[in-house]
């Protein structure tokens, strides 16, 4: 996809901050993060949303799922815990339109003040 900022992303046509990358999924730092840990999860195969997914994808989404699980361990939050969010349409305060997987989390270490 040519304009996608995603497919740019892992196409390394711009810069992000890439932390786990296999043969199907890459993950990388949220640009705005909304928590201490703010990574976005994402295919490498273009899909533009949930409402996108079609039979023949049934194995990214899975992959997409257990590179979400790699990715919350590597970020040293798996046991701790952390959200998954999925934004779906514009509706759902969707803005890139490349299916992708928030995974937030990190609050419990963080220092009060
Ligand atoms: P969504 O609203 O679910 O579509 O989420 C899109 C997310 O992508 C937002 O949290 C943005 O901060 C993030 N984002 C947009 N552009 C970039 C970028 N170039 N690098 C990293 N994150 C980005
Ligand atoms: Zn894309």
């Amino acid at each position: 996809m040519e304009n996608c900022v995603f497919c740019k992303i892992l196409r390394k046509e711009i810069p992000s901050e890439i932390i786990y990358e296999n043969k199907k999924v890459i993950a990388f730092k949220d640009l705005s993060p909304k928590a201490p840990v703010h990574l976005l999860v994402v295919p490498k195969k273009h899909i533009a949303s949930v409402n996108d997914i079609k039979e023949e994808d049934k194995e990214i989404v899975g992959e997409l799922f257990l590179a979400a699980r790699n990715v919350a361990k590597i970020a040293g939050i798996q046991d701790e815990g952390y959200k998954l969010a999925i934004n779906v349409g514009e509706g759902g305060g969707q803005e890139v339109f490349h299916l992708h997987v928030h995974l937030l989390g990190g609050w419990k270490n963080v220092k009060k003040l």
